[in-house]
Protein backbone atom coordinates (compact mmCIF):
# COMPACT_ATOMS: atom_id res chain seq x y z
CA UNK A 1 0.00 0.00 0.00
CA UNK A 2 1.06 3.36 1.15
CA UNK A 3 4.83 4.21 -0.16
CA UNK A 4 4.71 7.93 0.03
CA UNK A 5 7.78 9.28 1.56
CA UNK A 6 7.59 10.32 4.94
CA UNK A 7 5.74 13.12 6.42
CA UNK A 8 4.46 13.68 10.21
CA UNK A 9 0.38 11.99 10.05
CA UNK A 10 -2.49 14.41 11.45
CA UNK A 11 -5.80 13.60 12.52
CA UNK A 12 -6.67 14.62 8.43
CA UNK A 13 -3.96 12.20 7.37
CA UNK A 14 -4.17 9.77 9.87
CA UNK A 15 -7.61 9.02 8.95
CA UNK A 16 -6.75 8.95 5.32
CA UNK A 17 -3.95 6.12 5.94
CA UNK A 18 -6.43 4.25 8.31
CA UNK A 19 -8.71 3.79 5.18
CA UNK A 20 -6.08 2.58 3.14
CA UNK A 21 -5.54 0.14 5.24
CA UNK A 22 -9.34 -0.13 5.72
CA UNK A 23 -9.51 -0.86 9.21
CA UNK A 24 -12.85 0.74 9.26
CA UNK A 25 -16.18 0.64 7.62
CA UNK A 26 -17.30 4.58 8.15
CA UNK A 27 -14.60 7.00 8.05
CA UNK A 28 -16.77 9.89 8.44
CA UNK A 29 -17.54 9.18 11.79
CA UNK A 30 -14.00 8.56 12.91
CA UNK A 31 -12.86 9.61 15.94
CA UNK A 32 -9.28 10.87 16.63
CA UNK A 33 -7.17 11.65 19.48
CA UNK A 34 -3.09 12.34 19.51
CA UNK A 35 -2.95 10.70 23.20
CA UNK A 36 0.98 10.62 23.09
CA UNK A 37 2.41 11.53 26.41
CA UNK A 38 5.14 10.51 25.61
CA UNK A 39 8.72 11.94 25.07
CA UNK A 40 9.13 11.29 21.33
CA UNK A 41 6.49 10.23 19.44
CA UNK A 42 3.02 10.95 18.18
CA UNK A 43 0.38 8.57 19.50
CA UNK A 44 -2.67 8.47 17.45
CA UNK A 45 -6.54 6.68 18.69
CA UNK A 46 -8.94 6.26 16.31
CA UNK A 47 -12.11 4.94 17.24
CA UNK A 48 -15.37 4.09 15.41
CA UNK A 49 -18.09 5.24 17.31
CA UNK A 50 -20.93 2.89 15.82
CA UNK A 51 -18.35 -0.57 16.18
CA UNK A 52 -16.48 0.71 19.03
CA UNK A 53 -13.66 -0.54 17.05
CA UNK A 54 -10.66 1.08 17.93
CA UNK A 55 -6.67 0.88 16.95
CA UNK A 56 -3.76 2.84 17.79
CA UNK A 57 -1.11 4.60 15.36
CA UNK A 58 2.01 5.22 16.80
CA UNK A 59 4.62 7.20 14.44
CA UNK A 60 7.90 8.12 15.05
CA UNK A 61 9.05 12.22 14.44
CA UNK A 62 12.69 12.72 13.06
CA UNK A 63 13.17 14.12 15.91
CA UNK A 64 12.62 14.04 20.17
CA UNK A 65 10.01 15.48 20.69
CA UNK A 66 10.79 16.43 24.17
CA UNK A 67 13.12 18.78 22.88
CA UNK A 68 12.36 20.05 19.72
CA UNK A 69 13.80 20.00 16.22
CA UNK A 70 17.24 20.66 17.35
CA UNK A 71 17.47 17.39 18.36
CA UNK A 72 17.38 14.94 14.90
CA UNK A 73 16.29 11.13 16.05
CA UNK A 74 16.63 8.54 13.48
CA UNK A 75 13.28 7.29 12.02
CA UNK A 76 14.42 3.68 12.43
CA UNK A 77 13.23 3.85 15.69
CA UNK A 78 10.04 2.59 14.66
CA UNK A 79 11.33 -0.39 13.06
CA UNK A 80 13.10 -1.44 15.91
CA UNK A 81 10.21 -1.02 18.16
CA UNK A 82 7.53 -3.19 15.78
CA UNK A 83 10.10 -5.67 14.96
CA UNK A 84 11.07 -6.03 18.77
CA UNK A 85 7.45 -6.62 19.78
CA UNK A 86 7.18 -9.04 16.90
CA UNK A 87 10.22 -10.89 18.06
CA UNK A 88 8.89 -10.49 21.72
CA UNK A 89 5.38 -11.73 20.90
CA UNK A 90 7.66 -15.28 19.47
CA UNK A 91 7.82 -15.95 23.09
CA UNK A 92 5.36 -14.63 25.08
CA UNK A 93 2.39 -13.43 22.83
CA UNK A 94 0.15 -12.47 25.34
CA UNK A 95 2.49 -9.80 26.95
CA UNK A 96 2.41 -7.41 23.86
CA UNK A 97 0.04 -5.77 21.43
CA UNK A 98 -1.27 -7.07 18.32
CA UNK A 99 0.55 -5.15 15.47
CA UNK A 100 -2.11 -5.01 12.31
CA UNK A 101 0.63 -3.20 10.18
CA UNK A 102 4.27 -1.18 10.21
CA UNK A 103 5.58 0.67 7.31
CA UNK A 104 9.25 1.58 8.17
CA UNK A 105 9.15 4.27 5.22
CA UNK A 106 6.57 6.36 6.95
CA UNK A 107 8.16 5.16 10.79
CA UNK A 108 4.64 3.69 11.63
CA UNK A 109 2.64 1.29 13.67
CA UNK A 110 -0.17 -0.01 13.81
CA UNK A 111 -1.24 -1.84 16.59
CA UNK A 112 -4.11 -3.24 19.07
CA UNK A 113 -5.77 -0.48 21.44
CA UNK A 114 -5.03 -1.21 24.99
CA UNK A 115 -7.13 1.41 26.66
CA UNK A 116 -8.84 -1.23 29.19
CA UNK A 117 -5.54 -1.08 30.28
CA UNK A 118 -3.79 1.77 32.75
CA UNK A 119 -0.40 2.56 32.82
CA UNK A 120 1.84 0.90 35.71
CA UNK A 121 2.99 4.17 36.82
CA UNK A 122 0.06 5.65 37.08
CA UNK A 123 -1.81 2.75 39.05
CA UNK A 124 0.96 2.20 41.46
CA UNK A 125 0.91 6.32 41.87
CA UNK A 126 -2.87 5.55 42.62
CA UNK A 127 -1.71 2.62 45.58
CA UNK A 128 -3.16 -0.55 43.04
CA UNK A 129 -2.48 -3.81 43.28
CA UNK A 130 -2.04 -5.85 40.40
CA UNK A 131 -1.78 -9.69 41.58
CA UNK A 132 -0.55 -11.05 38.27
CA UNK A 133 2.22 -8.42 37.39
CA UNK A 134 5.34 -10.01 38.72
CA UNK A 135 4.94 -13.58 37.13
CA UNK A 136 3.87 -11.90 34.34
CA UNK A 137 7.10 -9.88 34.35
CA UNK A 138 9.68 -12.77 35.57
CA UNK A 139 8.59 -14.80 32.57
CA UNK A 140 8.39 -12.17 29.89
CA UNK A 141 12.09 -11.16 30.72
CA UNK A 142 13.04 -14.47 31.22
CA UNK A 143 11.65 -15.97 27.45
CA UNK A 144 13.59 -12.82 26.09
CA UNK A 145 16.78 -13.01 26.88
CA UNK A 146 16.92 -17.15 27.11
CA UNK A 147 15.62 -17.40 23.72
CA UNK A 148 17.06 -14.54 22.11
CA UNK A 149 20.79 -15.64 23.79
CA UNK A 150 23.76 -17.51 22.58
CA UNK A 151 22.97 -19.97 25.08
CA UNK A 152 19.69 -20.92 22.69
CA UNK A 153 20.59 -19.42 19.40
CA UNK A 154 22.31 -21.10 16.86
CA UNK A 155 25.65 -18.31 16.40
CA UNK A 156 24.80 -17.77 13.03
CA UNK A 157 20.90 -16.69 13.87
CA UNK A 158 21.84 -14.85 16.89
CA UNK A 159 24.69 -12.60 15.63
CA UNK A 160 22.24 -12.28 12.38
CA UNK A 161 19.69 -10.75 15.27
CA UNK A 162 22.71 -8.53 16.85
CA UNK A 163 22.32 -7.36 13.48
CA UNK A 164 18.55 -6.54 12.93
CA UNK A 165 18.59 -5.02 16.14
CA UNK A 166 21.70 -2.58 16.29
CA UNK A 167 20.58 0.81 17.21
CA UNK A 168 22.98 3.15 17.45
CA UNK A 169 20.93 5.95 18.38
CA UNK A 170 18.76 5.23 20.74
CA UNK A 171 21.24 3.30 22.82
CA UNK A 172 23.86 6.68 22.39
CA UNK A 173 20.68 8.11 24.54
CA UNK A 174 20.90 5.69 27.00
CA UNK A 175 24.87 6.09 27.28
CA UNK A 176 24.23 9.74 27.82
CA UNK A 177 21.40 10.42 30.11
CA UNK A 178 21.68 6.88 31.87
CA UNK A 179 25.38 6.61 32.39
CA UNK A 180 27.14 9.69 31.61
CA UNK A 181 25.11 13.28 32.58
CA UNK A 182 23.75 12.98 35.68
CA UNK A 183 27.22 12.34 36.98
CA UNK A 184 29.19 15.44 35.65
CA UNK A 185 27.72 18.83 35.70
CA UNK A 186 26.12 19.04 31.83
CA UNK A 187 23.44 21.21 31.46
CA UNK A 188 20.93 18.60 30.29
CA UNK A 189 20.44 17.83 33.94
CA UNK A 190 17.55 19.00 35.86
CA UNK A 191 16.75 19.42 39.42
CA UNK A 192 15.83 22.03 41.88
CA UNK A 193 18.39 24.58 43.86
CA UNK A 194 17.53 22.83 46.95
CA UNK A 195 19.37 19.64 45.64
CA UNK A 196 22.56 21.12 44.74
CA UNK A 197 24.22 19.68 47.79
CA UNK A 198 23.19 16.22 47.30
CA UNK A 199 23.89 16.89 43.60
CA UNK A 200 27.47 18.17 43.98
CA UNK A 201 28.60 15.59 46.33
CA UNK A 202 27.65 12.90 44.18
CA UNK A 203 29.15 14.54 41.49
CA UNK A 204 32.58 14.88 43.91
CA UNK A 205 32.40 10.79 44.42
CA UNK A 206 34.86 9.35 42.09
CA UNK A 207 34.03 5.67 43.39
CA UNK A 208 30.34 6.45 42.11
CA UNK A 209 32.12 7.50 38.80
CA UNK A 210 34.03 5.18 38.74
CA UNK A 211 31.62 2.29 38.70
CA UNK A 212 28.84 4.31 36.56
CA UNK A 213 31.57 4.15 33.94
CA UNK A 214 31.69 0.72 34.02
CA UNK A 215 28.52 0.01 34.04
CA UNK A 216 28.38 1.70 30.76
CA UNK A 217 31.10 -0.17 29.36
CA UNK A 218 29.08 -3.45 29.82
CA UNK A 219 26.12 -1.53 28.36
CA UNK A 220 28.42 -0.48 25.17
CA UNK A 221 30.17 -4.33 24.63
CA UNK A 222 27.79 -7.45 26.56
CA UNK A 223 25.55 -7.98 23.38
CA UNK A 224 24.28 -10.84 25.33
CA UNK A 225 20.07 -11.13 24.81
CA UNK A 226 17.73 -9.16 22.84
CA UNK A 227 16.36 -6.48 25.40
CA UNK A 228 13.51 -3.84 25.46
CA UNK A 229 15.75 -1.40 26.62
CA UNK A 230 13.33 0.85 27.97
CA UNK A 231 11.46 -1.43 30.58
CA UNK A 232 10.41 1.74 33.04
CA UNK A 233 6.45 1.43 34.61
CA UNK A 234 5.33 4.05 31.75
CA UNK A 235 6.18 1.02 29.27
CA UNK A 236 3.90 -1.12 31.18
CA UNK A 237 0.39 -1.74 30.39
CA UNK A 238 -1.91 -3.50 32.94
CA UNK A 239 -5.37 -4.90 34.81
CA UNK A 240 -5.70 -7.15 37.53
CA UNK A 241 -5.08 -9.89 35.42
CA UNK A 242 -3.15 -8.85 32.16
CA UNK A 243 -0.08 -7.48 31.64
CA UNK A 244 1.22 -5.45 27.95
CA UNK A 245 4.28 -4.43 27.31
CA UNK A 246 4.96 -1.67 25.28
CA UNK A 247 7.37 0.91 23.63
CA UNK A 248 10.31 -1.09 22.58
CA UNK A 249 11.75 1.70 20.48
CA UNK A 250 15.01 1.44 22.77
CA UNK A 251 15.87 -2.09 22.05
CA UNK A 252 19.23 -3.91 21.66
CA UNK A 253 21.50 -6.71 22.11
CA UNK A 254 22.88 -5.73 25.50
CA UNK A 255 23.68 -7.29 29.13
CA UNK A 256 20.55 -9.59 30.70
CA UNK A 257 20.30 -7.57 33.83
CA UNK A 258 19.08 -4.09 32.46
CA UNK A 259 15.54 -4.55 31.65
CA UNK A 260 14.67 -6.11 35.17
CA UNK A 261 17.05 -3.30 37.04
CA UNK A 262 14.80 -0.86 35.05
CA UNK A 263 11.50 -2.54 35.94
CA UNK A 264 12.89 -2.58 40.07
CA UNK A 265 14.46 0.68 40.17
CA UNK A 266 10.92 2.28 39.08
CA UNK A 267 9.42 -0.03 41.54
CA UNK A 268 11.64 1.27 43.95
CA UNK A 269 11.17 4.91 43.51
CA UNK A 270 7.54 4.53 43.88
CA UNK A 271 8.47 2.51 47.05
CA UNK A 272 9.84 5.61 48.36
CA UNK A 273 7.15 8.18 47.12
CA UNK A 274 4.78 6.61 49.16
CA UNK A 275 5.36 7.84 51.62
CA UNK A 276 3.87 11.36 49.76
CA UNK A 277 1.06 9.37 48.28
CA UNK A 278 -0.63 7.44 51.04
CA UNK A 279 -0.81 9.70 54.05
CA UNK A 280 -2.38 6.81 56.36
CA UNK A 281 0.70 5.14 57.89
CA UNK A 282 -0.96 1.70 58.20
CA UNK A 283 -2.21 1.57 54.69
CA UNK A 284 1.36 2.79 53.36
CA UNK A 285 3.08 0.09 55.25
CA UNK A 286 0.74 -2.62 53.38
CA UNK A 287 1.45 -1.35 50.06
CA UNK A 288 5.18 -0.78 50.35
CA UNK A 289 4.84 -4.81 51.25
CA UNK A 290 2.96 -5.56 48.35
CA UNK A 291 5.68 -3.33 46.28
CA UNK A 292 8.38 -5.50 47.97
CA UNK A 293 6.52 -8.97 47.20
CA UNK A 294 6.36 -7.00 43.93
CA UNK A 295 10.37 -7.35 43.19
CA UNK A 296 11.12 -10.33 44.98
CA UNK A 297 7.97 -12.66 43.58
CA UNK A 298 9.21 -11.32 39.96
CA UNK A 299 12.89 -12.17 40.30
CA UNK A 300 12.22 -15.87 42.01
CA UNK A 301 9.60 -16.11 38.76
CA UNK A 302 12.34 -14.48 36.89
CA UNK A 303 15.09 -17.09 37.80
CA UNK A 304 12.97 -20.45 37.94
CA UNK A 305 11.78 -19.80 34.54
CA UNK A 306 15.13 -18.54 33.16
CA UNK A 307 16.51 -21.84 35.32
CA UNK A 308 13.75 -24.25 33.35
CA UNK A 309 14.86 -22.82 29.83
CA UNK A 310 18.32 -23.39 30.72
CA UNK A 311 17.88 -26.98 31.76
CA UNK A 312 15.07 -28.16 29.22
CA UNK A 313 16.04 -26.17 26.02
CA UNK A 314 19.84 -25.47 26.69
CA UNK A 315 21.82 -25.69 23.67
CA UNK A 316 25.39 -24.05 23.95
CA UNK A 317 27.90 -26.00 25.79
CA UNK A 318 27.97 -23.41 28.30
CA UNK A 319 24.59 -24.87 28.94
CA UNK A 320 25.59 -28.29 30.10
CA UNK A 321 28.34 -27.08 32.31
CA UNK A 322 27.44 -27.89 36.21
CA UNK A 323 26.38 -25.16 37.94
CA UNK A 324 27.14 -22.62 35.59
CA UNK A 325 23.31 -21.10 35.63
CA UNK A 326 23.82 -20.06 39.33
CA UNK A 327 27.12 -17.93 38.00
CA UNK A 328 25.00 -16.49 35.09
CA UNK A 329 22.10 -15.06 37.29
CA UNK A 330 24.64 -14.21 40.31
CA UNK A 331 26.08 -11.95 37.37
CA UNK A 332 22.89 -10.82 36.06
CA UNK A 333 21.93 -9.81 39.99
CA UNK A 334 24.64 -7.84 40.60
CA UNK A 335 24.51 -6.01 36.65
CA UNK A 336 20.69 -5.56 38.10
CA UNK A 337 22.26 -3.50 41.11
CA UNK A 338 24.04 -1.17 39.16
CA UNK A 339 21.66 -0.65 36.16
CA UNK A 340 19.51 -0.13 38.86
CA UNK A 341 21.01 2.74 40.80
CA UNK A 342 22.20 4.49 37.50
CA UNK A 343 17.75 4.42 37.02
CA UNK A 344 17.17 5.97 39.92
CA UNK A 345 19.93 8.60 39.69
CA UNK A 346 19.21 9.66 36.21
CA UNK A 347 15.31 9.97 37.20
CA UNK A 348 16.57 12.12 40.10
CA UNK A 349 18.66 14.71 38.80
CA UNK A 350 18.54 14.09 34.60
CA UNK A 351 17.18 15.05 31.76
CA UNK A 352 13.90 12.41 32.06
CA UNK A 353 11.68 12.14 35.35
CA UNK A 354 9.33 9.98 36.81
CA UNK A 355 5.86 11.00 37.42
CA UNK A 356 5.87 9.21 41.30
CA UNK A 357 8.51 11.43 42.60
CA UNK A 358 7.92 14.74 40.74
CA UNK A 359 4.21 14.81 41.77
CA UNK A 360 4.59 14.88 45.20
CA UNK A 361 2.84 18.20 46.11
CA UNK A 362 4.83 18.81 49.32
CA UNK A 363 7.64 20.89 47.96
CA UNK A 364 10.09 19.66 51.05
CA UNK A 365 9.15 16.26 51.24
CA UNK A 366 9.57 15.54 47.48
CA UNK A 367 13.12 17.19 48.19
CA UNK A 368 13.61 15.13 51.00
CA UNK A 369 12.55 11.80 49.19
CA UNK A 370 14.88 12.55 46.61
CA UNK A 371 18.06 12.69 48.11
CA UNK A 372 16.85 9.08 49.79
CA UNK A 373 16.35 8.46 46.11
CA UNK A 374 19.78 9.79 45.03
CA UNK A 375 21.19 7.79 47.87
CA UNK A 376 19.70 4.75 47.58
CA UNK A 377 20.96 4.56 43.70
CA UNK A 378 24.60 5.54 44.65
CA UNK A 379 24.57 3.18 47.38
CA UNK A 380 23.62 0.16 44.42
CA UNK A 381 26.06 1.80 41.85
CA UNK A 382 28.64 1.77 44.36
CA UNK A 383 28.31 -1.01 46.37
CA UNK A 384 26.50 -3.38 43.90
CA UNK A 385 28.68 -6.75 45.02
CA UNK A 386 27.92 -6.17 48.59
CA UNK A 387 24.28 -6.58 48.34
CA UNK A 388 24.41 -10.79 47.82
CA UNK A 389 20.57 -11.53 46.89
CA UNK A 390 16.85 -10.47 46.30
CA UNK A 391 16.09 -9.94 50.16
CA UNK A 392 19.22 -8.14 50.39
CA UNK A 393 18.08 -5.60 47.36
CA UNK A 394 14.65 -5.08 49.27
CA UNK A 395 16.33 -4.58 52.24
CA UNK A 396 18.07 -1.66 51.08
CA UNK A 397 14.73 0.03 49.57
CA UNK A 398 12.63 -0.30 53.07
CA UNK A 399 15.47 0.87 54.97
CA UNK A 400 16.43 4.06 52.71
P1 LIG B 1 6.75 7.14 23.51
O1 LIG B 1 7.75 6.30 22.80
O2 LIG B 1 6.61 8.48 22.88
O3 LIG B 1 6.97 7.17 25.00
P2 LIG B 1 4.62 5.21 24.00
O4 LIG B 1 4.64 4.02 23.12
O5 LIG B 1 5.11 5.06 25.39
O6 LIG B 1 5.33 6.42 23.27
O7 LIG B 1 3.15 5.75 24.04
C1 LIG B 1 2.83 6.99 24.66
C2 LIG B 1 1.46 6.88 25.31
O8 LIG B 1 0.47 6.59 24.31
C3 LIG B 1 1.32 5.76 26.31
O9 LIG B 1 1.74 6.17 27.59
C4 LIG B 1 -0.15 5.47 26.27
O10 LIG B 1 -0.85 6.41 27.04
C5 LIG B 1 -0.48 5.68 24.81
N1 LIG B 1 -0.38 4.40 24.07
C6 LIG B 1 0.69 3.91 23.43
N2 LIG B 1 0.45 2.70 22.88
C7 LIG B 1 -0.83 2.43 23.19
C8 LIG B 1 -1.72 1.31 22.90
N3 LIG B 1 -1.31 0.26 22.18
N4 LIG B 1 -2.99 1.38 23.37
C9 LIG B 1 -3.41 2.44 24.09
N5 LIG B 1 -2.65 3.50 24.38
C10 LIG B 1 -1.37 3.51 23.95
MG1 LIG C 1 6.93 5.60 26.30
MG1 LIG D 1 4.83 7.30 27.61
MG1 LIG E 1 9.37 5.43 23.73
Amino acid sequence: TTKQAYTPLNEQTVIELSQELDLFSDYSSLEVNEIGDGNLNLVFRLVEPATKKSVIIKQALPYAKVVGESWPLTLDRARIESDSLKKFAEFSPEHVPEILYTNNELAVTVMEDLSSHVILRKGLIDGVTYPSLAQHIGTFIAKNLFYTSDFYLHPFEKKRLVQQFTNPELCKITEDLVFTDPFYDIETNDYPAELQDAVSELWNDATLRNKATRLKLKFLTHAEALLHGDLHSGSIFVTEESTKIIDSEFAYYGPQGFDIAHFFANIAMNHIAQRAHIKDKEKRAEYQLYLSGLIRDTWNTFTDTYKGLWRNEGVELATKLPGFEDEVLESIFTDMVGFAGCEVIRRTIGLAHVADLDSIADFDEQILLKKKALKLGRDWVKNKQRIKNIEEFITSIRSV
